[in-house]
């Protein structure tokens, strides 16, 4: 295709991501703030390591930072083209996303909050979730780029309505996972098999994506492969707390999961994976989960 594309932010994510993108389109930019990775990606996959006034020349911008904090700081003084669709697959803050969108533009330049799913693995298949908000006719223009690098991709709402989603979906998920923590401890204090447990879960109502893919890939095999980092999934849960807050709403299940990943997060070594926040709950029990 003739339209230009760029991906800002080639993290666990992004690196994977972006390496879609030459497959349909001709000329693919990339950035990071760490310079090499980029140059690695270009030598790895085609694409063309840019500097970042290059990189946001392309029609269609991606970027995919830890925070929307980190988006904010990037975007101030660019001069992004006249035209361009800034599509953040950031798991975002909704309120930034409504802000980021009105300062672009001014610039016409319109913004997608289009964060994913489906982890490292989803991006390596292309087969991501999308939850995206923000203008529909910018949507339908950037859709072809997100299906280069997703499989189900939803135009949920209004600028922030992607993040939202994102940050609930994510939400959920932390209340799974403290739950299968306390679940299987449970069990194993009383001296069941947890591995033959979770087959009998995983073929109930119990089941969850912990308990299908967390809990036998990463902790109870011992493994817990830094993909998502623990500060990330806490990061997500404060969003999540705050849309409650703005809401007005009473989440009494949620605001107690907010403390707990917070407090593990707080408690656990640099650079750990999300699932680790089960290793608070071992070190309370004195029980592993294994
Ligand atoms: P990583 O920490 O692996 O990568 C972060 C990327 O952002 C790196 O390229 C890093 O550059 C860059 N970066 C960090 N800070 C800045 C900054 N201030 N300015 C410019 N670049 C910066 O994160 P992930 O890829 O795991 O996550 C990215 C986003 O995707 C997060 O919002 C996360 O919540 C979300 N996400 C993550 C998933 C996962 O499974 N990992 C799944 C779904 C969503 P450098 O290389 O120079 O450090």
């Amino acid at each position: 295709m003739k339209t230009t594309v760029a991906f800002i932010g080639l993290g666990a994510m992004g690196y994977r991501m972006a390496a879609h993108l030459p497959k349909h389109f001709d000329t693919v930019y990339v950035w990071n703030r760490n310079f090499a990775k980029a140059k690695q990606h270009a030598t790895e996959f085609g694409t063309q390591a840019v500097e970042l006034d290059q990189a946001v020349q392309a029609d269609i911008i991606f970027s995919c930072l830890p925070t929307s904090q980190d988006i904010d700081d990037l975007i101030q003084d660019l001069k992004i083209k006249n035209g361009a669709i800034w599509v953040d697959c950031t798991s975002g803050v909704p309120d930034a996303a409504r802000r980021q969108s009105e300062y672009l533009l001014k610039n016409n330049i319109h913004f997608l909050d289009a964060p994913v799913s489906g982890q490292t693995i989803g991006a390596e298949n292309a087969t991501l979730t999308f939850m995206v908000g923000g203008s529909a006719e910018a949507f339908q223009i950037a859709l072809p780029a997100m299906q280069a690098m997703g499989k189900l991709i939803k135009h949920v709402g209004d600028s922030g309505a992607g993040f939202a989603v994102k940050a609930v979906n994510n939400m959920m998920m932390a209340v799974h996972l403290c739950a299968a923590a306390e679940g299987f401890t449970t069990l194993k204090a009383h001296g069941v098999d947890l591995n033959e447990a979770l087959d009998c879960i995983n073929a109930s109502s119990g089941k969850s994506g912990v308990t299908e893919t967390a809990l036998p890939q990463r902790i109870l095999n011992r493994s817990f492969p830094l993909t998502f980092a623990l500060p990330l999934l806490a990061k997500d849960t404060g969003i999540a707390i705050d849309l409650v807050r703005d809401a007005r709403l009473s989440a009494p299940i949620l605001g107690l999961t907010q403390s707990l990943i917070t407090t593990a997060n707080s408690l656990s070594e640099p650079d750990s994976d999300f699932s680790t926040a089960v290793k608070m709950y071992e070190s309370w029990s004195k029980i592993t989960l294994d």
